[in-house]
């Protein structure tokens, strides 16, 4: 079986009226199981100058894409529990935040999983962004049009324009960044090489590892673990313990 639960970086996306239960269930036993919040910018501190020690229990909340369910469904809870996460935003969705066609469009054609099982899609608006920047919620970069980075050539400006953007609209410094797809061909030596340039200093991947134990020394390729949809006590356990590490790797060895 699986040991006990280790620290984590956890991936949600969105949340709907039933999903919301169900991480506030994660939340609670999380607390219960005595995990300490950090945001992801945290994390990357704590497990890169090696202060993470294995009897620690350390977790970052993170959401990908900036849905507005991170303000409208998480932050609340986030709230009544006093922790920080993050959100790894994805620019184009933003921006089209009051353009429903638009969005859908997108969603569509980049996020059709997600797509098929939320209708009703669409990005954070900028006051929402302020709002959760005001409760000490971290954001990160996520790039503007969501590419395979692994394939792109023009990653410069994939990498670049969301540090500038929430520079300038929001004079926030972002400091983190999340690969979109997040898998192992998903960026090159070279993404990593503009990601310093750019000041970003920690990249997060899609893919789980017990931190503790590896990738620790690579500041830019830091594991997270992704809960899918209605992943409760036991199961949520056993995420947690490493059983999603696992399939990662068989995964990841296919290739
Ligand atoms: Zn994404």
């Amino acid at each position: 079986m699986f040991k006990a639960p280790v620290s984590r970086v956890l991936v949600y996306h969105v949340l709907d009226d039933r999903s919301v239960h169900l991480f506030e269930e994660n939340i609670i036993y999380l607390l219960r199981k005595g995990y300490r919040f950090v945001t992801a910018r945290e994390f990357g501190r704590l497990l890169t100058v090696k202060s993470l020690t294995a009897n620690m229990r350390i977790c970052a909340i993170t959401f990908d894409d900036g849905f507005k369910s991170v303000y409208t469904k998480a932050l609340p809870i986030l709230k009544k529990y006093r922790i920080p996460a993050t959100v790894f935003i994805n620019l184009d969705l933003h921006r089209l935040h009051d353009n429903p066609k638009g969005t859908e469009l997108m969603a569509e054609k980049i996020f059709p999983r997600l797509y098929k099982r939320h209708k009703d899609l669409i990005g954070l608006s900028k006051q929402e962004i302020v709002d959760l920047i005001d409760n000490g919620i971290e954001i990160g970069g996520h790039t503007i049009t969501h590419p395979d980075l692994g394939r792109t050539t023009n990653y410069f400006l994939e990498l670049a324009g969301p540090v500038q953007f929430f520079s300038s609209a929001f004079n926030y410094h972002i400091k983190t960044f999340a690969y979109p797809y997040g898998r192992k061909h998903n960026y090159t030596d070279e993404v990593i090489q503009e990601l310093r340039d750019c000041g970003y200093e920690y990249a997060f991947l899609g893919i789980s590892a017990d931190p503790q134990y590896s990738l620790w020394d690579k500041p830019y390729e830091l594991p997270r673990t992704s809960v899918p949809d209605g992943f409760r006590g036991g199961k949520f356990h056993s995420l947690l313990a490493g059983s999603q590490d696992l399939l990662d790797r068989l995964l990841n060895q296919e290739r």
